[in-house]
């Protein structure tokens, strides 16, 4: 509940045209990605400088008002809802890349920009930033830093976390720190960008970031191998990365995922395969050529009925586009997307894929599934419809085994999207209750009254641990 004394507080940082407490507005920033959590907030706010930021912060501290970071609202985990209310911060005012440093490789940025746009920015000065989530065309690197977010080339460059070097961050006291910096090598004192790094805005508000960026891979090929098996397809995986090969990209999609993709792009996929793995490697002209052909016999020892390498660079591209596209396609199915991120050790993906099928079959549910396999990443997707209460729940219990089987293989409930509110109630598994409290310890010294992103990474309870039999 914001009051009108406070109300012209916040007006008086950010002036009018950046307060909305219309209901309109708020209504527009109730809900993000992910169904079924909307909430409204009681305003939207838009900063324009750190410095206002901070005041922001204050005046939230000194009132216990709740406040929701945003970027785009792409997460998958609930994690812009405002399901306590309080204030959206939105910083679509704070977006400038602020510097491209080719002498020490780094770019700053403030946290609003779009992740497509800093990759399109220092590819333009032959640099090369790797993390490339799906979503990056409308994606933030506030949010992209908040998730700890993933992408197709994962697999050999790593993941957001990996090029985060410094942050400005304002803490929920209003104090403004900065943390590490350009410096390839700083050891003064605990690592706090990690800290913040994938902390799903509830331990402070990133207003500015120093990101590593490396030298442009000199050239990269691109291949699709189509399977009549999906644990052929998945076996292919394991075995690639046991022969000691890293490719920037090794990607899966089901039949029913290929199916979907090839009616939202047509571009020619092959939708009467079980399986295909797209498949990238990039490098030296020497190192590509040997790594293609090398993982192209293996894909065939390992039963793929087909190998075919993109001649051409939109070829290539429209790949790439098809496998970006798939959440969006498999949206258009029914009203209401679930999709999730269970991850195992890549050793275990195969036996991952089938117990996926084998839960989907047992509660009578459809589950596509896609993902960054060689991440050992899977994204088992339902489409469904809240409004069918019956299979709504058989839904949720389709999950709960899938987190279930991913733990007992030695993965997690998360690989790239966030704990937020939707995956609260199952960390625990993850974690134990020692976990938690470790985590919470933080959480409290640096948020003491809860203000920053409440309700979301902790559960009031903890999901009751389904017994995966199979
Ligand atoms: C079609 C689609 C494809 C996707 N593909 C991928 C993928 O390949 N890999 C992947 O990892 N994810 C993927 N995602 C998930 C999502 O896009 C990522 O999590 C992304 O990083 C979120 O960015 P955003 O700007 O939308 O952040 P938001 O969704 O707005 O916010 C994400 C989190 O960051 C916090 N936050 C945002 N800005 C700040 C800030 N400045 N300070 C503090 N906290 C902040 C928010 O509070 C929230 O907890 C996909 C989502 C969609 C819809």
């Amino acid at each position: 509940m914001i009051t009108e004394r406070v109300k012209q507080q916040f007006i008086d940082i950010v002036g009018a045209e950046n307060y909305d407490d219309s209901k309109a507005g708020r209504l527009v920033y109730s809900y993000d990605a992910t169904p079924n959590f909307q909430s409204l907030p009681d305003a939207v706010i838009a900063p324009r400088n750190t410095k206002e930021v901070s005041d922001i912060v204050k005046i939230c501290n000194e009132e216990r008002i709740p406040i929701v970071p945003r970027g785009s609202g792409t997460n998958l985990c609930a994690g812009t809802c405002p399901t306590e209310g309080g204030i959206v911060l939105l910083f679509k005012h704070m977006n400038r890349i602020l510097e491209i440093d080719e002498e020490n490789l780094t770019v700053t940025v403030q946290p609003g920009v779009i992740t497509l746009d800093l990759i399109q920015a220092v590819e333009a000065k032959g640099l090369f930033y790797p993390p490339d989530p799906s979503s990056m065309k409308i994606s933030t690197i506030g949010g992209n830093i908040n998730e700890n977010s993933g992408g197709l080339r994962g697999l050999k460059y790593g993941v957001t976390r990996d090029y985060v070097m410094g942050l400005e961050v304002v803490l929920a006291s209003g104090d403004i720190i900065r943390t590490g910096g350009k410096l390839a090598k700083d050891v003064a004192g605990y690592d706090l960008t990690r800290l913040f790094v994938g902390s799903e805005g509830t331990l402070g508000i990133i207003t500015e970031a120093t990101l590593k960026l490396i030298p442009m891979p000199e050239t990269k090929q691109t291949m699709l191998a189509l399977y009549e098996d999906l644990e052929a397809a998945a076996r292919s995986v394991s075995t690639i990365i046991a022969n000691k090969i890293i490719p920037t990209t090794l990607e899966f999609l089901d039949q029913p995922t290929l199916q979907v993709v090839e009616s939202f792009v047509n571009i020619g996929l092959p939708t009467d395969v079980k399986a295909v793995l797209l498949i990238e490697q990039d490098g030296s002209k020497e190192v590509v050529a040997r790594d293609m052909e090398a993982m192209a016999r293996i894909c065939r020892e390992q039963r793929a009925i087909s190998v075919q390498v993109a001649k051409t660079e939109e070829e290539a591209n429209n790949l790439r586009t098809a496998r970006r596209s798939a959440l969006s396609a498999l949206a258009r199915l029914k009203p209401t997307t679930i999709l999730e991120d269970a991850t195992v050790p890549r050793s275990q993906i195969a036996n991952m894929v089938k117990a996926i099928n084998d839960i989907a079959q047992k509660y009578n549910v459809t589950i596509c599934t896609f993902g960054h396999a060689g991440d050992g990443n899977l994204h088992p997707t339902c489409p469904t419809d809240v409004r069918d209460k019956d299979e709504l729940h058989r839904v949720e219990q389709a999950f709960e085994d899938i987190f279930a089987k991913a733990i007992e293989l030695g993965g997690t409930i998360t690989g790239e999207h966030g704990v937020g509110v939707m995956k609260a109630p199952y960390l625990e598994w993850k974690l134990g209750k020692e976990g938690i409290a470790a985590m919470k310890a933080i959480k409290q010294a640096l948020d003491p009254n809860n203000i920053m992103n409440p309700g979301k990474v902790f559960a009031k309870s903890t999901r009751k641990r389904v017994v995966v039999t199979r």
